[in-house]
């Protein structure tokens, strides 16, 4: 079986991806690669930075590999924060802060459609491919659930009455942008030939 290196060093994030592509690749983590560089990640879309760290792995570790980058959309703030969502609220700033900045700029609004997108790059076998997933969603009045991270208390799934936070992670990882994502990026796997 082929190896592929997740540009990641997340556990959970880890788990969720070797359960979606279990039989068709071997994924190992950064810390498996012995890398333990703070990897670049400035550009200003999704894509590119999902990109930028593919490559970085790629130029100075030589291995196949992904990587992956997700924001929260927001349309009532022309898609704010997007690429910038684990910084919103300024750098050394934790979710709680970065919600509690959301719901501020969102008082009054009540146009709060938003959604979670996920960008994937992958390179394999010498080829560049992207992969993404959306799921869309609204911005409640208020925090609600102990569940997930980042935003979770803060965004209500479309079709569910609860927030990720309150939904937990097993139904979140079923419906989730990254799960999404990487079952694109599963079923690409499973087509090659390369994964056979
Ligand atoms: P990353 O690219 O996965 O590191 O995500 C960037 C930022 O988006 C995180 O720091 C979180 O603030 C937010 N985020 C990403 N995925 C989720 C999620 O599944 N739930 C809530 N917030 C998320």
């Amino acid at each position: 079986m082929d190896t592929l290196v997740f540009a990641t060093n997340n556990a959970h994030k880890l788990d969720e991806v070797r359960k979606i592509t279990e039989g068709l690749v071997r994924i190992v983590s950064l810390a498996d690669i012995n890398c333990h560089d703070d990897i670049p990640e400035t550009a200003d879309t999704l894509e590119g930075n999902a990109l930028q760290k593919a490559r970085y792995i790629k130029e100075h570790y030589g291995y196949d590999c992904f990587a992956d980058d997700t924001g929260l959309e927001v349309e009532a703030l022309n898609n704010a924060p997007g690429v910038y969502s684990a910084r919103y609220a300024g750098d050394g700033h934790d979710s709680e802060a970065n919600m509690r900045k959301l719901l501020h700029e969102l008082e009054g609004v009540t146009h709060r459609q938003a959604q979670f997108r996920t960008a994937i790059a992958l390179i394999w076998k010498g080829e560049e491919h992207l992969f993404e997933g959306i799921i869309r969603g609204a911005i409640t009045e208020e925090k609600r659930g102990n569940s997930g991270f980042g935003y979770d208390p803060i965004f209500q799934p479309e079709g569910h009455d609860r927030t990720f936070a309150e939904l937990g992670d097993d139904i979140k990882n079923h419906i989730s942008h990254r799960a999404l994502a990487c079952q694109k990026l599963a079923a690409f796997l499973s087509t090659s030939s390369a994964a056979l």
